[in-house]
């Protein structure tokens, strides 16, 4: 079974396609392209800004049913995230 993967900073399941990359233009196997890019996150932002960026991402069901339910939901998952747990 293959583990899925999750951008360790917006908690987006990663594939083929949407790992970051490196400096040295590896891919980056914790974050997405979205979040990180040349080694480095492309914005500077708090967990909580996050969590609103990615909310209208996440509601309509897909996969939470509303803005609510998918900010609530992130503010359980997020602080497990790499990027987060460390500002702790
Ligand atoms: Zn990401």
């Amino acid at each position: 079974m293959e583990n899925v993967m999750y951008c360790q900073s917006c908690g987006m399941p990663l594939d083929a396609e949407s790992y970051g990359s490196e400096k040295d233009g590896g891919k980056s196997m914790d974050y997405c392209r979205y979040c990180y890019v040349n080694g480095a996150f492309t914005s500077d932002q708090t967990m909580e800004e996050m969590i609103e960026t990615c909310v209208p991402h996440c509601s309509n069901n897909n996969p939470w049913p509303d803005a609510d339910t998918a900010r609530a939901e992130m503010r359980k998952f997020f602080p497990s995230l790499k990027r987060w747990a460390a500002a702790k």
